[in-house]
């Protein structure tokens, strides 16, 4: 790789040439959603944020192998060790199977990132499948002496843990000042310290997801899942984990703890965190009633949106800002990211239909060069755009006759358009997205006309065939009176 990347490591805190441990390779992980109800912009954010890292990645020529896990099991209401589980608790009050409301928002989440254009990552582990493999970290844990058990549940030991490594490299919290800090929390008593946080708890009679374990009927911690599938899918040492600067603390600060405590190795090379999405300068979050739904968005039906935003423009918006900034929601810069998206795409359209001159008037071989020095200064979005609109001025000053472009540095120009916009970028034109769906209409009339035919000739095997096949696919078919409809 001749290019030069640098990333900005919450370990080190600060950018970091980036070497993976065995390239081509690169192994990646990224705590995905905890799937309960519809992702908001919150959630769209490390999504795109680590799709952008992925498509740069591979770009470069790295062998990416990408987990994004599915937080489906353990993570409670308030972050903490006590309280209901949010999965749980929708299942209670929805009187559904949790695993009901897993697939539920696992679809709806799925969906949206596709509406996104987020590439899918290789491999996306449900917590709740990796029960077994939490379960056995913990005993390696337990046997390490960095754990203790106390009435069926495990706690991580931070104070044992603490006399021999370094809790708190991540975050830079202060270890005796976190176990000087001793809160009483209410069922929280058999901890030796209010900061130890549970590897597995036992279940309480009313609690529906438990699994067997040596100590308890119960069910794991949060923070475990994410070391287990790590671990399982990348090894005990891997180059990159992600995840929004939320999870800093004490989710990362505690996967790290546990991995050295269970294999003896720091886990990760590099740890990148993505900043907060703000609505009016204060955090977006769904416990805190302020959070837009990305459903919402797209279909405008919000009381905050003055209008509906397309998915694209939700995705240029988010790339318009450095990954580690803040981004402030307002339907002002959402209406401004529109405006400028439209304006970026319609100049690749123009591209594509610019007829070359002899020589050039114009200079393009800088930007090139640009766009990579942006992307390789840890993924740069906001100033690789601002290049690409310097490409945008080029275009529209050759189309409208006042400077004109030679053949080679057009295809230079065209190269930079496909690589950066498209690929890297990965913004696609409405027309793209709508001829997709204009495709699976099509395709889907073409498949319900035959099953159709199938009835009309009593030939009911071929037509249940259709629609168990289609239903594998999520895809039902209701038949009406004039024929069939369908929804996926
Ligand atoms: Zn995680």
């Amino acid at each position: 790789m001749e290019n030069k990347l640098f990333v900005h490591n919450s370990l080190s805190r600060k950018k970091e040439l980036f070497e993976p441990m065995d390239p081509p390779h690169v192994g990646m992980y990224v705590c995905g959603p905890t799937v309960y109800g519809d992702g908001h912009l919150g959630h769209a954010r490390p999504a795109i944020t680590f799709d952008l890292v992925y498509r740069y990645l591979i770009h470069l020529g790295y062998k990416v192998r990408y987990i994004r896990n599915i937080t489906d099991v353990g993570h409670l209401e308030g972050d903490a060790d006590a309280g209901e589980d949010k999965i749980g608790k929708k299942a209670r009050l929805e009187h559904l199977e949790p695993m009901e409301v897993v697939q539920y928002y696992t679809n709806r989440y799925h969906r949206n990132m596709d509406q996104m254009n987020v590439l899918h990552p290789s491999i996306e582990p449900h917590a709740s499948g990796h029960v077994i493999e939490q379960i056995e970290m913990t005993k390696k844990i337990l046997e390490s002496g960095y754990a203790y058990e106390v009435n069926g549940s495990v706690y991580f030991d931070i104070k044992k843990y603490s006399q021999d490594h370094k809790y708190g490299i991540l975050s830079g919290r202060n270890v005796d000042e976190l176990l000087a800090y001793t809160r009483e929390l209410e069922g929280q008593e058999e901890k030796k310290n209010s900061v130890d946080f549970a590897l597995w708890k036992k279940a309480t009679p009313g609690h529906i997801m438990r699994w067997p374990s040596p100590w308890s009927d119960g069910y794991p911690g949060w923070h475990i899942e994410c070391s287990a599938m790590g671990t399982k899918y990348l090894g005990e040492q891997f180059d990159i984990h992600g995840g929004g600067l939320d999870l800093l603390f004490p989710h990362h600060e505690s996967e790290i703890a546990q991995s050295v405590a269970a294999n003896g190795k720091q886990p990760v090379k590099y740890w990148l965190h993505n900043n907060m999405v703000t609505i009016n300068g204060q955090k977006m979050g769904k416990s805190l009633g302020n959070a837009v739904s990305l459903n919402d968005f797209f279909s405008g039906d919000h009381k905050l949106l003055d209008q509906a935003y397309s998915p694209m423009t939700i995705r240029f918006f988010l790339l318009q800002a450095h990954y580690r900034s803040t981004v402030d929601f307002s339907n002002e810069a959402l209406k401004a990211s529109e405006k400028g998206l439209k304006k970026l795409l319609q100049a690749a359209e123009t591209l594509q239909k610019i007829k070359p001159a002899e020589t050039s008037t114009v200079k393009i071989s800088a930007l090139k060069e640009n766009c990579y020095k942006a992307m390789n200064d840890d993924f740069n979005s906001p100033v690789l755009i601002a290049h690409l609109f310097e490409g945008v001025k080029i275009i529209n000053a050759v189309n409208d006759g006042k400077e004109q472009i030679s053949e080679t540095d057009l295809e230079q120009l065209k190269v930079i358009f496909k690589t950066f916009v498209f690929e890297i970028l990965g913004l696609q034109s409405e027309e793209q997205a709508s001829d997709t769906d204009e495709m699976v209409d099509s395709l889907m009339n073409t498949i319900l006309s035959i099953r159709q035919q199938a009835r009309e000739n009593k030939d009911y095997a071929t037509s249940d065939k259709i629609r168990d096949e289609l239903g594998k696919l999520n895809i039902r078919i209701m038949d009406t009176k004039d024929g069939a409809e369908w929804e996926h």
